[in-house]
Formats: structure tokens, sequence, C-alpha cells
């Protein structure tokens, strides 16, 4: 299973070389950054774990990797939603569909009789306080502090390659969702004095929501990515012809990206370029191609 040391390709992208960090080409199990943030996991034994549980949406890349995590350990995985669409349990391709295929338990909240009106948070939580050491609970989006471990490695093996191009300086730019992987990147590089800024776009809610999702993880504010902006609302999940004009353009680089992040990740570093800054970019793929499957035939409807 291939988890680390992806390779880096230089792109031309409107006329600017930027370099690509190949981490959708780890293992798609486990999704790009998902095989970051979940290495604690793979690299670690939990004798006493029988059951995984984490919430979220029905369709996200995280939840898929886990069921991979629950599947190879041999955990039972209950994962926990607010309600799930019926085209979503009708598909046969995608996160969902696959996730079902390893087993995973879908416990939709919107059919339980004891909910009592609370949030799948709060359902979450109280039943966590119930629960004993033969339950590992990972946060939504593997927002959780373990995914440093992994994120880490992956700043490594970027410090390693700036060396090998003798680059003096560098930005790294990936699109957050909850920011966990731009986070631990930034904080292994102030950690260890490397000259390279992290910059990153809020894809789910916006900036603000973005910096609160990282102190909840590192209360040290000198350790945040730089936070750019959009310049427009845009809601996750939804689609957006200027998202899918981008993805196309990007599919003529050679290279296939996400359709949920990568888009509005390069319309704003796409901005960022035109400001004329000299320093290298090193843009993260961050994997979440099986999403694809079911994106692109939505996007196939709309705008074709
Ligand atoms: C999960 C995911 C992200 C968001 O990662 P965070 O660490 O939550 O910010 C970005 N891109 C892709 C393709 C993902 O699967």
């Amino acid at each position: 299973m291939k988890l680390a040391d992806t390779p880096v390709e230089k792109i031309d992208f409107f006329g600017h070389s930027v370099f690509v960090k190949r981490d959708d080409l780890l293992h798609p199990e486990f999704s790009g950054n998902k095989a970051r943030k979940f290495r604690y996991f793979l690299d670690h034994d939990f004798p006493h774990v029988k059951r995984l549980i984490s919430f979220g949406s029905p369709q996200s890349n995280s939840m898929y990797s886990l069921s991979v995590l629950a599947k190879l350990k041999g955990w039972q995985f209950d994962f926990y939603v607010d309600h799930i669409a019926k085209q979503i349990l009708n598909a046969n391709e995608g996160n969902f569909s696959q996730a079902r295929h390893n087993g995973t338990n879908f416990i939709d909240l919107s059919t339980v009789s004891d909910r009592q009106g609370r949030s799948c948070s709060t359902y979450i939580e109280d039943l966590l306080s119930k629960e004993d050491e033969t339950t590992l609970f990972i946060s939504e989006g593997g927002h959780c502090d373990f995914a440093q471990y992994g994120v880490s490695l992956l700043a490594a093996e970027i410090v390693a390659w700036m060396k090998i191009e003798q680059l003096g300086q560098l930005v790294v730019f990936l699109p957050s969702g909850t920011g966990t992987t731009a986070l631990y990147l930034a904080t292994y590089f102030k950690a260890h004095d490397c000259p390279i800024e992290v910059m990153t776009c809020a894809a789910v809610g916006d900036s603000d929501y973005l910096k609160q999702q990282f102190s909840v993880l590192v209360g040290d504010t000198a350790c945040f990515p730089t936070v750019l902006e959009s310049g427009k609302k845009y809601h996750f999940g939804k689609l957006y012809y200027a998202f899918y004009e981008m993805w196309q353009r990007l599919n003529k680089t050679g290279i296939e990206f996400d359709l949920l992040y990568d888009p509005l990740g390069w319309i704003v570093l796409q901005s960022f370029l035109t400001r004329n800054d000299k320093r290298p970019v090193l843009y993260l793929h961050q994997g979440g191609l099986l999403g694809n499957a079911s994106m692109l035939p939505r996007y196939r409807r709309k705008f074709d």
C-alpha cells in the first residue's frame, strides 16, 4: 500500500509554472490527504478497539477512507449522518456506495426514535459518554490531533524535495475543509524554521470559520497558515460553472483534480499568482478522485 513518497511535477498554469505534489498517487483507498491524516491509525495497534465511530457527510472522502481503515483493522464502523438523500442511496459509484460495500453501518439520525431534536454532533457526544475503550472515535473529516503524525511526514517530504531542488523559499498552497492538513503543515515548517509559507482558502464555511477550526487544534496563532479570500461566496458541495470550467482547464495539464475542493483552490491560487510574488509555488494535490464519480454526472447534467 503506497502511503508516502509521492512525486512532484511541474505544470504550466495560465503562463505560470506551478509544482504539484501528487498525493493523489497514494493508495486510492486512502484518497490523498486522508492517507496522511489517518496514517497514525495505520501505523499503530489498538488492541482494545472493536468499533470505530465517526460522523459527517455520507459522501465524504474521509468517511470512505475510514471504512477502509475499519475493514483493514477488523473493526465495526458506525458512521452517523444527519440524513441520506435518495440519489445517494441509489448511486452505485462513489464514496457512499464503496463504503457500504466495505461494510459501513450508516446510522441515519433522521430515522432514529431517540434523537430528541439533537444535532448530529450532540447526539454523538451523548453517545460517546457511554462508550468504553473498545470504541475509537474520530471527529468529522479527521479534524483531530492524531492527524499531526502523518501530516508531519508529508511536511518532511516537502522539505527534502525543496533541498534537492535547491529552492531558497517556497509557498505551499492547498484548499481546506477542516484545515487540519494546512495547519499541521504550517506548524511543522514553523517548528523546523523552514522558509515555507503555507497558504490556503476555505472551501467549507468562510475564513473566520476556518481560523476557528485551526484554533481548536493549535493555540499559537503564529503557526496558522495564511488564509486567502476567494472574493466570492461559494457553498460547499454546490455546483458552479466557474468550478466546472476551471476543472476542465486543469484536465489539460494531464492531471485529474477533485471537483469539490480543487476548483476553488485553483481559482484562489490563480489570483495569487497574478500578484507577482516571486516565490515558487507547490500545489498539494489531496486526492479525492473517487468522489468525482458522483460529482461529475451532476456537473454534466447541469452544464453540458
Ligand atoms: C478531505 C479533503 C480536503 C480537506 O482537508 P482538510 O484537512 O480537512 O482541510 C481537501 N481536498 C480533498 C480532495 C479532500 O479529500
